[in-house]
């Protein structure tokens, strides 16, 4: 590792505490008996304390100057399976896995895709704890009427508790980035019913359009005006109430009730 030259590009921000690493992955909750997925494996840090801590861990990464360093690890803990892939053009499904726990310290530059990725196979994951930049965190687990509260929040609180367990500092990353981090975690939840996932998550995107704006406004060129003041009154809100008053709950009841009508 002493030669290695950081790729800013690839997010490459290490860490090396053991220390850090073991409180992350016991932030993860992970057990022996666990499949682990770990999305930028980078020096295999993180890695190799999974590795000790569960039965399984499938780790990515997509730097081919890594392999060397990886495969030393893999001599010594079998039960680690590298792939040398892009994340994003991984096909999850060949992974089959049951019930699986998302570990990672994630690359920053692609952190809503890989998210978004995850969580269109939510059924195979009993968790996800990943770290991230913090303000990206604080948006995620932002509650209604928080400054950060928006269309993030949203969608990945209709399926998961999220919370913040831990801030990481700048300072605990080799090469040190501009901000600090912070671990996110997110356990699927089955509170709400959503009538249609894929629908839900446009129509969040769109009363989020124009943040500004009034829920009615973003809304009215693809919803009946009528139908919309009907479902806000029906959950006790003014015609004048904006997209980050509105609670995740109330999200889904208003867009159910307007999908219904639109049946
Ligand atoms: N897990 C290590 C740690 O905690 O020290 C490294 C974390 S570093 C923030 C992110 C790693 O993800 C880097 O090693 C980077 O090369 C890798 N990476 C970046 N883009 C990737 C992608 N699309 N697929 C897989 N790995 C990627």
């Amino acid at each position: 590792m002493e030669k290695f030259n950081f790729k800013k590009n690839l997010g490459q921000n290490f860490i090396f505490d053991k220390n850090l690493l073991r409180a992350i992955a016991r932030a993860g909750d992970v057990e022996k008996s666990d499949t682990v997925l770990e999305i930028g494996a980078g020096a295999g840090t993180l890695t190799e304390v999974l590795a000790e801590m569960s039965d399984r861990v499938i780790s990515f990464e997509i730097d081919e100057n890594l392999r060397g360093t990886l495969e030393e690890l893999n001599t010594k803990h079998k039960n680690i399976e590298f792939h040398f892939q892009d994340f994003m053009k991984v096909n999850i499904d060949s992974l089959n896995l049951v019930s699986a726990r998302v570990i990672a310290n994630i690359p920053y530059y692609i952190t809503t895709p890989i998210v978004f990725k995850l969580i269109d196979h939510i059924e195979k994951f009993k968790s996800i704890l990943i770290l991230v930049q913090k303000e990206v965190a604080e948006r995620f687990a932002s509650n209604c009427g928080g400054k950060e509260y928006g269309i993030t929040s949203v969608i990945l609180q209709s399926i998961f508790d999220v919370s913040i367990p831990r801030v990481v500092k700048k300072e605990c990353f080799t090469p040190s980035p501009k901000v600090d981090s912070a671990l996110v975690k997110m356990i699927p939840h089955n509170k709400y019913k959503i009538s249609n996932f894929e629908d839900f998550k446009s129509f969040v995107h769109l009363c989020f359009s124009m943040r500004r704006k009034t829920l009615i406004n973003n809304l009215k060129n693809n919803f009946d005006k009528e139908s919309v003041i009907k479902a806000l009154e029906k959950y006790g809100y003014l015609q004048t109430v904006r997209p980050e008053e509105i609670s995740v709950e109330n999200f889904i009841n208003i867009f159910n009730d307007l999908k219904n009508q639109n049946k």
